[in-house]
């Protein structure tokens, strides 16, 4: 491949970049695979529902939040300040919880010290290029404030639509199928809605006056995930929408609501998995985002969608890609 703006090659070899990284190349592991491979989609789908999974703990904890933490539908029926408070506290309760924890253990507490670590580095600290001059505060501010009210916003207008019966709902009995498989398809509906507003959002105009407040995070920890700039809020939560025409339960919304705000401190840990006796018994990070968070410009989407591979926008680990990205960013950005 010859370009005439790509860099020279680079002086370092993929492996000192990095503290740790998974086998390399990455393999195509998207679930679109083509042909189909019944081996592997057996294996993605025992992967992320019948073993421990993120997932799993989210449709878990999903149900135990609509059980006994989140007002009934009912009362949803108007737009009252009570019942909307409630609804605001139990998300900022649960941000706290899930990225508060996993950054006490892993950055904290150090539990598995740097193994499996993606970046040698620690949190920045002193740094103005953050606001409070700490990556983390600036982080937990972004998204304790903008993030946990808009996703709040998003979930409770659904809630009163489904109140009223202007968006379609089941119940575990009237449609138990539908129940399991709308758990199934929402991670993969979210995936596609996430591609296409992030590829919007690296657009130099919004990359520039938006999206570059989550970029600040190369080296990323689990407050990182949520810490995005207003409008990039906005237009992330906005997946939510698909509750008005997409016959579902309480659940399958709390689901998506968990998956997209506490969800995302777990997809960004920087580390791959958590160890548990020197075991890996959770997955809580891809090399795949974390490559998208150094280089920028490739990666927009997650493992599971064929998107990057189909565009051209897919960085596998390799130094090629990475050549290939740096002259893509450039040409990109000569342009806007
Ligand atoms: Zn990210
Ligand atoms: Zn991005």
């Amino acid at each position: 491949m010859t370009d005439p703006v790509a860099p020279p090659p680079l002086a370092e070899p993929m492996s000192r970049e990095w503290n740790y990284h998974p086998d390399l190349p990455l393999a195509d592991s998207s679930v679109f695979r083509w042909p189909p491979e019944p081996r592997f989609l057996a294996h993605w789908f025992a992967r992320n529902w019948l073993m421990l999974s993120e997932r799993m703990l989210m449709v878990g904890l999903a149900v135990l939040c609509w059980w006994l933490l989140y007002p009934p539908l009912e009362s949803a029926q108007g737009f009252a300040v009570g019942w909307i408070a409630q609804v605001w506290a139990i998300n900022l309760g649960l941000m706290v919880v899930v990225a508060g924890g996993l950054h006490w253990y892993f950055h904290t507490r150090k539990g598995q010290g740097k193994t499996l670590k993606f970046d040698r580095r620690e949190m920045a600290k002193g740094n103005r290029l953050w606001d409070f001059a700490d990556q983390v505060h600036d982080n937990m501010f972004w998204s304790l404030t903008s993030g946990v009210a808009q996703l709040t916003a998003f979930q409770v207008l659904v809630m009163w639509a489904m109140a009223n019966g202007y968006a379609p709902t089941i119940t575990l009995a009237s449609n138990p199928v539908w129940f399991v498989a709308a758990l199934v398809l929402l991670p993969i509906w979210s995936a596609f809605h996430f591609y296409w507003v992030h590829r919007l959002l690296h657009v130099p105009f919004l990359y520039r006056h938006v999206h570059s407040l989550h970029h600040r995070n190369v080296n990323v920890g689990p407050w990182s995930g949520f810490s995005m700039h207003p409008v990039e809020h906005l237009l992330y939560l906005s997946s939510l929408l698909i509750h008005l025409i997409m016959a579902s339960h309480p659940v399958h919304l709390i689901f998506h609501v968990i998956y997209l705000g506490p969800g995302a401190a777990m997809t960004h840990t920087g580390y791959e998995d958590l160890l548990i006796r020197d075991k890996r018994r959770l997955a809580l990070g891809t090399f795949y985002h974390q490559l998208h968070h150094r280089y920028y410009e490739c990666n927009y989407g997650n493992q599971e969608m064929p998107w990057d591979r189909w565009f051209g926008t897919f960085h596998d680990g390799s130094e090629e890609s990475t050549r290939e990205t740096r002259a893509r960013k450039k040409r990109m950005h000569a342009r806007g």
